[in-house]
């Protein structure tokens, strides 16, 4: 009678780790012409003091974290996916990071991280579980958890909702679609995303719903506006959704482990990715 409730999830990710994976985006992205880019690679200009002075004068300009972290990219990649970025307008060089998968940017940020300053991350962790700190534990973020999409694994899912939602000119809203989120979704960030798991989470709930699909009164399918589906979900869609958007948007599990020094328990600490702290000599 269950039988099929048994059958095997496909497959939307491999697991791998920043050490395996390297200087290469964790998601298979499409080129212009629509077909997979096989050449993942990227690397980095140098960090010199001339692009230090640049970068702090982006930071006090950037409207927010999203956009400081397009325009360090702008900035800084040299080679990407087997072409020279620099050699780039400057719009294109924009927009394609804006419309690249929210976690192929996410973990080109991490790596350069490790490239610029290494792979020890310091942070004060206090315990989950009997609540004493661990002053000073050090993350070693070439152990960090990534998951990787290659051509086999599914990009865009459909959910049907467990609560169908009735919209006033009495459609139905049975399903929605979504997809990876862009980075450019990050130019909705507030200050305070980087180390906000929940404001993260709102802002990829919207950014990757991409159809709702909707049956009028004669069974004819339709799609409908998503702004309106969304105010109108109910609790336990939006619960599963943003489980579901999350582990499909793949890339660097943004949660390092570590084990109590007080009382030998296992947490994942939230990764703050904030520039000031991430890039600064306090998290060294
Ligand atoms: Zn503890």
């Amino acid at each position: 009678m269950t039988e099929e409730k048994s059958i095997e999830k496909p497959k939307i990710y491999r697991v791998a780790t920043l050490d395996e994976l390297g200087a290469n985006l964790p998601i298979l992205r499409n080129g212009r012409d629509g077909q997979p880019v096989q050449d993942r690679s990227f690397s980095f200009l140098d960090w010199d003091m001339e692009v230090e002075e640049k970068i702090s004068k982006i930071q006090s300009n950037a409207k927010n974290v999203g956009s400081l972290v397009s325009q360090m990219m702008c900035l800084l990649l040299d080679r990407f996916c087997g072409e020279s970025f620099q050699e780039l307008s400057k719009e294109d060089q924009i927009l394609t990071v804006n419309q690249l998968e929210f976690t192929n940017v996410m973990y080109m940020y991490i790596f350069l991280r490790t490239e610029e300053l290494g792979y020890d991350l310091k942070m004060d962790v206090t315990c989950p579980h009997c609540k004493k700190l661990n002053k000073g534990f050090v993350a070693d973020l070439r152990t960090l958890e990534v998951h990787v999409k290659e051509e086999e694994h599914e990009r865009q899912h459909t959910y049907e909702l467990m609560k169908p939602i009735l919209m006033d000119n009495g459609d139905v809203v049975s399903s929605v679609t979504y997809d990876i989120s862009k980075w450019d979704t990050m130019e909705r960030a507030t200050p305070d995303v980087a180390e906000n798991a929940g404001k993260m989470k709102q802002i990829l709930f919207r950014s990757s719903i991409a159809n709702a699909h909707a049956e009028d009164d004669g069974g004819k399918e339709k799609n409908y506006p998503i702004d309106l589906v969304i105010k109108k979900m109910k609790k336990i869609d939006i619960e599963k959704i943003s489980s579901a958007i999350t582990e499909n948007n793949a890339g660097p599990l943004m949660a390092m482990k570590g084990e109590c020094i007080h009382c030998k328990s296992e947490w994942f600490r939230l990764l703050d990715w904030s520039y000031n702290f991430f890039f600064d000599s306090s998290s060294l």
